[in-house]
């Protein structure tokens, strides 16, 4: 199955999703019926769901840190989450917007956005500062992804 994790800011748990259901109709969460905040195969999240997610997604994590007033952040959004369908049940893709969720991005010293970070089983594989391109994106990936 094709799926991907996301996570509800409204009850705060993961759920585990059928893409290709999610996106024939709004992806909800299975426990509060809340809408998920996915766009493609990502989940935007906050704090305290980045940390649950680290702790909990049995996949590599990969974030985006970015910001809405960031130019380099719009312009790598849509190409994150482009990138994103390619990685289905091989890595949980999720961004944070540091303006509403400073917390992680302190903890892990985000210096600049964006930026994005790879993590597995919780810690911090490797980053990568400012925009990449979609193939660079994925390949920066498969690098680590096997
Ligand atoms: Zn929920």
């Amino acid at each position: 199955m094709p799926y991907t994790f996301s996570y509800c800011n409204a009850c705060k748990s993961i759920n585990k999703i059928n893409y290709q259901m999610a996106q024939s109709k709004r992806p909800i969460c299975g426990k509060c019926s809340s809408e998920l905040n996915l766009h493609r195969a990502v989940t935007e999240i906050d704090d305290e769901g980045l940390r649950k997610i680290l702790n909990k997604s049995s996949l590599p994590v990969v974030v985006d840190f970015f910001a809405t007033w960031c130019e380099p952040c719009k312009m790598y959004g849509p190409i994150y989450e482009e990138v994103s369908e390619k990685f289905l049940a091989s890595v949980t893709f999720v961004k944070i917007n540091t303006q509403w969720n400073p917390v992680m991005a302190q903890s892990f010293a985000v210096k600049g956005i964006p930026c994005t970070i790879l993590f597995k089983d919780g810690h911090e594989v490797k980053r990568q500062a400012g925009a990449m391109d979609a193939n660079s994106l994925e390949a920066w990936l498969k690098q680590e992804i096997s």
